[in-house]
């Protein structure tokens, strides 16, 4: 199973920021959208960065008075870890699993095409069992 056959479903909408917005206008379009991650490019989509929630707590935690009012830049993580249309999904797990990050942006030739959160990930593996599951009672029925 490939990244391609998830975002066929999902699409390839990405929620993003540029890196002068602030935390607070972050925390927003969290909010609103309600998804843990925004992915910070420039206008011609290129990735300049991740913001999650973890980073959100982290400023917080290290400025509790000023921080919705720090610019995302200052926040964000700088080297993403991608993937491409073609990476299975099995590599994306692992890549989230040894990084331990819950999110995956999509890129092809450096340009943001897709996410794929862990959630993602997790519901496609109970779709694989049940159905393994479903052939195995067909199976023993037949
Ligand atoms: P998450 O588990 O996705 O909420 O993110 C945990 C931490 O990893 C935060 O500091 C994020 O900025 C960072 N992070 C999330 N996704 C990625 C990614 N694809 N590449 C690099 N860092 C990431």
């Amino acid at each position: 199973m490939f990244v391609q056959t998830i975002l066929q479903t999902k699409g390839s909408e990405v929620v993003t920021l540029s890196q002068t917005a602030t935390l607070a206008d972050a925390v927003a379009l969290l909010n609103a959208r309600n998804i843990g991650a925004i992915v910070i490019a420039d206008a011609d989509r290129r990735i300049l960065g991740i913001l999650s929630e973890r980073d959100i707590v982290r400023q917080i935690g290290r400025n509790p008075d000023g921080a919705l009012s720090t610019p995302i830049a200052a926040c964000m993580t700088s080297n993403v870890v991608t993937a491409e249309l073609t990476t299975t999904i099995d590599d994306v797990m692992e890549r989230m699993t040894q990084r331990r990050i819950r999110h995956m942006p999509i890129a092809e030739d450096g340009v943001l095409v897709g996410i794929i959160s862990i959630g993602d990930v997790v519901k496609l593996k109970i779709q694989e069992v049940e159905h393994e599951a479903e052939a195995l009672r067909d199976y023993i029925a037949s």
